[in-house]
């Protein structure tokens, strides 16, 4: 992890073949040999738990056996009936705390199998050696649901609509599918183009059609889609970007941590873009992670992520948390920001050291300074609520049923717009599936009643 880095001693001093390298795939695919050994080490649980610990309930037993006896197309199939995004999920699923936790290799003196390369080697294989779509659609139900959102839920939410026989259309306010799997997610987690190559394969089934650059809000109501589709499905995520409120906010120089992510998912030739000296990252989660690391990637010399509280509350996995520190991020922990100093630019950011008194967050009078050239914001994303005053909201996200329908009789929702929301890309596609199977059931009894 991080043992290739190629480091800038002064910043954005980085070659272009140094920056291709420091954005090559963070963990490379498995090779034959490889392959076959892990898969031969697999124990084919009977009561796996690592299905159980799979919000799609992969059958991982299943498709590691026909890995094992060479059936890769099938084992490509188990993974893809389960998870659409089976591709996407191999490479970003935390399986450290999902299904290789749970691996049972990792009670005795053994590393857990490696569920998420194996999972990958046989999407690639059939995404690359199949042009035919390995699902066929169901009879057309002659039923038309609305989707909005592109992402991960709304893809998955389609995918299944468009199985079992109905018309998808999915609204997109951005100008490509694929949601955070396209913006989001770290570029070593998603090298390649190879979100925009999920999306096709998994809108190639038919059936659907992307309305990209369609904004709810924007070009559409909530109530336009209820009246114009037999369902409505909403996949919006979280897009609204939480604020520092403090003086300096809008010096040049300092930006959302999401809106840099972004900025290098989109760029083709990653040495173009100017990594800055001194960057410091403000917030302790994912996002926080992918920022630094990626900012250090570029070619920034100094990378500091401060976060309010300590190590045991930081957001992400301590296979994230390494995988900062040995990128060479510092992690700076009980820092609380209070001022951005700069003129036109930012140049620094004050800090107060906290503390933790009675379980309270508490200013210790102790202020310190860093420098900082740029500082990128990662204080997470809330709910854009405007929209959607007709459904019930709970603590700032929508409420839904088991089966994804909100409040209203026909809308269902899922994905990072829901409560709790797992803030998983593997969660968000259980999520649509889920919902997908429920607007089905929910039209067939609809069907039953008018005949
Ligand atoms: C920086 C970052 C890194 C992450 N890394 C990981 C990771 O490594 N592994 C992991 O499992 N999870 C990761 N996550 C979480 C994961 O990306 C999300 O849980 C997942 O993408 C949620 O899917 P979604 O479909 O609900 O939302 P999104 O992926 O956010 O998709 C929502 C879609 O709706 C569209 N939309 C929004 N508003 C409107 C509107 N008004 N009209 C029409 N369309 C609209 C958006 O443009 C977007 O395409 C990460 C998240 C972030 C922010």
């Amino acid at each position: 992890m991080g043992e290739h880095l190629q480091a800038s001693l002064t910043g954005g001093a980085l070659s272009k073949d140094a920056i291709d390298a420091n954005f090559e795939d963070l963990h490379p695919p498995l090779n034959a040999q490889q392959v076959n050994s892990w898969a031969n080490r697999c124990l084919f649980c009977y009561d796996a738990p690592c299905i159980t610990a799979c919000p799609t309930a992969i059958d991982i037993p299943r498709f590691i056996r026909q890995i094992a006896t060479d059936n890769i197309t099938g084992a490509a199939k188990t993974i893809l009936s389960a998870n659409i995004m089976g591709g996407t999920c191999a490479r970003a699923c935390p399986t450290e705390i999902l299904c290789e936790q749970q691996c049972v290799l990792n009670t005795g003196e053994h590393e857990p199998i490696e569920i998420g390369a194996l999972q990958r080697y046989a999407v690639d294989y059939l995404m690359d050696t199949t042009n035919t779509h390995p699902f066929v659609r169901g009879p057309k139900t002659g039923k038309t649901i609305a989707v909005i959102g592109a992402g991960p839920a709304g893809l998955a939410c389609a995918h299944e609509l468009a199985r079992l026989g109905h018309d998808v259309v999915v609204f997109e306010a951005k100008a490509k599918a694929g949601g955070l799997n396209e913006y989001g997610l770290a570029a070593y987690k998603m090298a390649g183009d190879y979100a925009a190559k999920e999306t096709k394969f998994i809108t190639d089934i038919g059936g659907i059609t992307v309305k990209a650059g369609k904004s709810l809000g924007d070009d559409f109501s909530l109530s336009d889609l209820r009246d114009k589709y037999d369902a409505v499905f909403i996949g919006i995520g979280l897009t609204k970007m939480r604020k520092l409120g403090i003086a300096g906010e809008a010096l040049a120089g300092v930006s959302n941590a999401l809106d840099f992510i972004e900025t290098i998912r989109q760029t083709s030739d990653l040495s173009t873009l100017d990594p800055g000296r001194d960057i410091v990252v403000i917030g302790g989660g994912n996002t926080a992670i992918d920022a630094a690391v990626q900012a250090k990637r570029l070619g920034a010399k100094n990378v500091t992520l401060a976060y309010r509280r300590g190590l045991a509350q930081m957001g992400e996995t301590k296979w994230e948390q390494d995988l900062a520190a040995t990128n060479g991020v510092m992690i700076k922990h009980w820092a609380n920001p209070v001022e951005i100093i700069g003129e036109n630019s930012v140049k620094s950011v004050r800090f107060e050291q906290i503390n933790l008194q009675d379980g309270k967050l508490c200013g210790t009078g102790d202020y310190f300074h860093i420098c900082a050239d740029r500082v990128y914001k990662a204080l997470g994303q809330t709910l854009v609520t405007d929209e959607l005053t007709a459904l019930k909201v709970e603590n700032g996200k929508l409420k839904v049923g088991s089966d994804g329908l909100t409040s209203v009789a026909g809308i269902y929702a899922g994905g990072d717009c829901i409560a709790p929301g797992e803030d998983l890309t593997v969660q968000a596609v259980a999520d649509g599936k889920t919902a997908a199977i429920a607007i089905d059931k929910m039209l067939a009894i609809d069907k039953m009643l008018e005949s």
